[in-house]
């Protein structure tokens, strides 16, 4: 039997189904990163499986905006004037055109550039809409028509989506796959010789460190005194080479002491890293590590990290470990963290927030205000991490029983969290990427404090190091960055990386200018805690004897 409406009641569905379809349109751009964050491959820097806050938020965002635009509707057909409908017909294709060029925004945002294809046919929409505009004024529907007809249709985006998003749930990694794996046990004292004890080494690696901003072109008013001390105690490489220009292949890359040419996360255990000369990706887990060959030479391995889920993957191989697993690595995983930890009723304000915000930034040059609210989030979080990799650092670096202690900083990266004139810890958007060097310099200071009030200073051998440059494509123009850092980055990224060995009990300096690769970083510390090599000139020697060999293998 065919269902049959009255006219008014076939009017009130209608006004349903489009403020329910121009309400989910409203919050597009959300659905995006719900969508994206549903990826397996970020499960690699979570610590729980995925939170469903930000699917909830975007429905209820969604569901507000339908009820206002009904409530809207019911209000105009109630009072019943013509120039009242016709105001309401011209306001939703407007709306229409907010929805699209929000999308187009953030196309061109995510895509970095402009891909003309897509603005090209999305302008032309808007065109058609502004013409249905100017229909409506003069009493003309038929581009109205067809506009409401299809967002009629794309009510049904909603039930897809929620049927696309319970399949990806029934896909979740189980919350076993987020367990770390169970450490070794600590193995006794290893013997000194002599009168000297057993070397120690810590490989301290800042995240970010340019060598070339640090040390060759310093800018003036950048002060590192507790750095420059260190060097002049110390050997210093000029010219080590990083290993690769972002985290998630150098620091690989780094402990395996074997450069990857490519690397990507699987899931929540899974880093995939291609071997030079290998075709195949395979578990970097799998692959050797500097701990199990410190653990060969009867050392207890300490590690204390951020960003990668060190404990999850490679803690079997030391006796203890402590991370600060990324949760920003991508801005559907950052937006995920923040309403999970914001709770439902501030993601839904947020949402909201979001959308009157990306209104107001259509009408703006640069359509960022979105993102800068994030930003800030992620500098306080940044903080914190610091804060407890500091904090955590410290203790395992004057605990005798760790012989080799390796520490991924998440300094000097951006963003600032620190104040170089007042000394102090800040979250402003004044402070600049030298404000973090001056941390990464007071860090070193007080970690040469604690060293020297344990009485381990002198037996101890740092190694400070990093894994890239500072990258101008991740950070410019936004948070933290200056004009002064596009001048400064003008030629390219530092291809180096800061390399200094203060080896103990050594206090003669020695700078060595040839080029060579940090991969050899982990097996210099290796042959430090061997006690191979006890000098700065038995370094140099140790790098020169390695830099060849490796540079004819890889012809
Ligand atoms: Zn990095």
């Amino acid at each position: 039997m065919p269902l049959s409406l009255s006219p008014a009641a076939k009017q009130r569905l209608s006004d349903l189904i489009l403020s329910v379809s121009l309400g989910n349109l409203c919050v597009l751009r959300r659905w995006y990163d719900v969508e994206d964050s549903q990826a397996i491959s970020l499960d690699y820097f979570r610590t729980h499986p995925p939170v469903n806050t930000p699917l909830y938020a975007t429905l209820l965002g969604a569901a507000i905006f339908s009820v206002f635009f009904w409530l809207l509707a019911t209000l105009v057909r109630r009072m019943g004037k013509p120039w009242l409908l016709t105001a309401a017909r011209a306001a939703f294709l407007a709306a229409l055109i907010v929805c699209l060029e929000t999308i187009r925004q953030y196309w061109n945002v995510r895509n970095d550039r402009a891909d003309w294809g897509s603005n090209l046919s999305l302008v032309a929409l808007d065109l058609i809409l502004v013409a249905g505009m100017v229909g409506v004024l003069r009493g003309q529907l038929r581009i109205l028509h067809t506009a409401e007809r299809v967002t009629m249709l794309m009510v049904l985006s909603l039930p897809l989506f929620l049927i696309y998003f319970a399949g990806m749930h029934s896909l979740r990694e189980p919350a076993a796959a987020y367990l770390e794996r169970s450490r070794l046990p600590l193995l006794p004292p290893r013997p000194g010789s002599g009168k000297r004890p057993a070397p120690r080494v810590l490989w301290l690696l800042f995240d970010e460190l340019d060598q070339r901003l640090a040390f060759d072109e310093r800018q003036p008013g950048v002060e590192l005194p507790e750095l420059d001390r260190l060097r002049a105690e110390s050997f210093a490489g000029t010219h080590a080479l990083q290993t690769a220009g972002w985290t998630m292949l150098a620091v690989p890359s780094l402990l395996s002491g074997e450069i990857f040419r490519h690397s990507e996360t699987a899931n929540a255990t899974t880093l995939l890293v291609e071997p030079a000369g290998s075709k195949t990706m395979v578990n970097w887990r799998d692959q050797p590590n500097v701990f199990r060959r410190a653990r060969e030479l009867g050392a207890n391995a300490a590690l204390v990290g951020w960003h990668i889920p060190y404990c999850r993957v490679l803690g079997d191989s030391l006796t203890r470990c402590v991370d600060e697993i990324g949760g920003m690595a991508s801005d559907a995983l950052t937006q995920e963290t923040y309403f999970a930890e914001s709770g439902l009723p501030r993601s839904v304000a947020t949402v909201l927030k979001w959308r009157w915000e990306s209104l107001v930034g259509l009408f703006q040059p640069a359509p960022r205000a979105g993102e800068h609210a994030l930003d800030k989030y992620i500098q306080a979080r940044h903080l914190q991490d610091y804060l407890r990799i500091r904090d955590r650092a410290y203790a395992q670096a004057v605990d005798p029983r760790v012989d080799f202690l390796f520490v991924h900083f998440p300094a000097p990266h951006l963003f600032a969290i620190y104040d170089a004139h007042r000394k102090d810890f800040t979250l402003s958007e004044k402070t600049t990427y030298f404000d973090n060097l001056a941390l990464v310099d007071r860090t070193v200071g007080e970690l040469r404090k604690v060293l020297e009030q344990a009485g381990l200073w002198d037996s101890t051998t740092l190694l400070i190091t990093a894994d890239h440059g500072l990258r101008y494509a991740l950070w410019h123009g936004g948070l933290n960055w200056t004009p002064e850092f596009d001048r400064l980055l003008e030629a390219g990224q530092s291809p180096t990386v800061p390399f200094i060995l203060k080896l103990g009990g050594e206090t003669k300096p020695l700078v060595y200018d040839s080029s060579f690769s940090n991969v050899v970083s982990g097996d210099l510390g290796l042959a430090v805690l061997s006690g191979e090599v006890s000098t700065a000139a038995q370094a140099a020697a140790w790098i020169a004897g390695r830099a060849e060999p490796r540079k004819v293998t890889a012809r």
